[in-house]
């Protein structure tokens, strides 16, 4: 046996702030990482070709990252609970270190490669919850269960004490070149690009991958717009939040460092409205934390509805209506505006997954499970966790006091795009309608005609006074 600890990367692709890696760098200099392109996952129907190249631009940027430590990244394309062992014997490695994950597939996988470990006399360590500043197994209510409400799961979370950024992983070892030949034999491949993998994505993606460039784009976030992020967040046309999500989703950057950065600019902060904001920023990351602990708690949520009313809620899915709104042609000009951002760059204003995800279900009265899998389909930050619960809150069928939340998609143009800036970046043949009509949603027959645009393809008040209806039938059948 030699002293080599084999990482296996995951959702965690950096070096910097690491625990996982801090842990191995504590047992062994001589630490070499490991990414598996799982099957299972790249042939699934939920994988969206933007998030599949940034996540490609991360592993290239990470194997540049282990070159400059002294090591390398090993990539293999194979069943992780074969191929992991597998390497991990024909390299004779003392032990294979990972970090936990909360989602249902993950932890199924994360056991079979246990016991295929444990076989083989191997050593593992797994407990790190790197992705998290507090551990689902950590934060729990009075009773001591999982929390079920985000406001009261935040007070208890914000008390306690967090984890500071773990120092760089520096000055380690790699394989041997004799080493190198028996991991090629074992079935290490060089890195693929997503069009390899199956997935185009032409355009130019919106975020760009890597550690460095995540850290930049949080420097570069803590220096200006978290400073009225309360203000200006939920505004689409303003670039006012930090675009972190999928840095965050793959682990590109350590959770703790953001959050010493949020510590630093408090610290900076001699305003109320600055602390305030500064706040409310912290308070999405805990949205996060609230979410994959939920996952972890309640796997099933993955399955569906939580509440019950939910689960044989008679969903009317039009095939028609989910074209159009997928499509970005409702007729309706903040949603087709919300779907056209997602669908050109990948990603979308979080005030317009709301209220697209409120139209989805609330106006078309289609089942959220398919809105939420054409996210996964689509976005570069596209998160099990973050997309249910999302959804979940938005269908009124998830963790969320209030029985149920309708958004009105005029009121939120009024208040959120009141300028109509946002509607014509995104719906290009919107551009010279007049903002009233884009407004208020009510666009003149004959100049819907004039610019090729579609007529609304449903009222907004009968499909939610039907929507209503069908709720309150529903909960007397229960
Ligand atoms: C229907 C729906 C689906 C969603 N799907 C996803 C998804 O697949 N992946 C994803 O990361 N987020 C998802 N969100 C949450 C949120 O919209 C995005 O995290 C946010 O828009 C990302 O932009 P940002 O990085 O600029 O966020 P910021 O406003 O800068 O927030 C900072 C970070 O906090 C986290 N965060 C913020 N809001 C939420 C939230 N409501 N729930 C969970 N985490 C949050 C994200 O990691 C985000 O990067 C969804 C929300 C809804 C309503």
């Amino acid at each position: 046996m030699s002293d080599l600890i084999l990482f296996w990367h995951r959702r965690d692709l950096r070096i910097s702030d690491h625990t996982g890696l801090a842990a191995a760098r504590e047992k062994s200099p001589k630490i070499v990482g490991v990414f598996c392109l799982d099957p299972q996952i790249l042939q699934s129907d939920d994988i969206a070709p933007a998030r599949v190249k940034y996540m490609i631009g991360c592993l290239q940027s990470l194997q540049e990252r282990y070159r400059q430590v002294g090591s390398q990244l090993l990539v293999l394309q194979n069943d992780p609970v074969v191929a992991i062992p597998k390497l991990a014997a024909a390299l004779q490695a003392k032990a294979v270190f990972w970090n936990w994950d909360v989602e249902p597939y993950s932890q199924r996988r994360d056991l079979a490669v246990i016991d295929a470990l444990k076989t083989q006399g191997i050593e593992f360590l797994n407990y790190n919850w790197d992705q998290l500043l507090h551990s689902p197994t950590e934060i729990f209510s009075g009773a001591k269960t999982p929390y079920t409400v985000y406001t009261p799961f935040w007070k208890n979370w914000i008390t306690k004490s967090k984890a500071k950024p773990v120092k760089i992983l520096e000055n380690i070892t790699g394989l041997t070149e004799k080493e190198e030949k028996i991991a090629q034999q074992m079935g290490t491949i060089n890195l693929p690009t997503a069009e390899d993998l199956g997935f185009i994505w032409d355009e130019e993606l919106i975020i760009s991958p890597g550690e460095l460039a995540a850290q930049t784009r949080l420097d570069n976030f803590v220096k200006s717009a978290i400073y009225e992020y309360q203000e200006q967040r939920n505004f689409p046309a303003v670039d006012g939040t930090s675009q972190l999500s999928a840095a965050l989703k793959f682990g590109v950057i350590g959770i703790r460092t953001i959050w010493q950065t949020t510590i630093e600019a408090l610290a900076h902060s001699h305003s109320e409205e600055v602390n305030a904001s500064i706040q409310t920023w912290q308070k999405e990351l805990a949205w996060r934390e609230f979410y994959q602990h939920a996952m972890y708690h309640f796997p099933t949520l993955a399955d569906g509805a939580y509440r019950d009313i939910f689960k044989k809620f008679p969903w009317q899915n039009n095939e028609e209506y989910f074209q159009a709104w997928c499509e970005g042609k409702t007729g309706y000009p903040i949603v087709d505006a919300a779907m056209r951002q997602l669908n050109q760059t990948g990603w979308m204003h979080n005030r317009c997954r709301m209220i697209v995800a409120s139209f989805l279900t609330k106006d078309l009265i289609i089942n959220p499970q398919w809105g939420e899998k054409y996210f996964m389909q689509t976005l570069i930050d596209g998160d099990l966790s973050a997309n249910n619960g999302g959804w979940q809150w938005s269908a009124s069928s998830g963790m969320d006091p209030q029985p149920l939340r309708i958004f009105n998609p005029v009121s939120q143009t009024q208040k959120f795009d009141a300028e109509a800036e946002y509607i014509r970046q995104w719906v290009w043949e919107l551009r010279s309608v007049d903002s009233e009509y884009l407004i208020t949603g009510k666009i003149p027959p004959l100049e819907c005609h004039r610019v090729n645009y579609p007529k609304p393809i449903v009222d907004h008040q009968k499909q939610q006074a039907l929507f209503k209806q069908l709720y309150q039938q529903q909960k007397q059948r229960e």
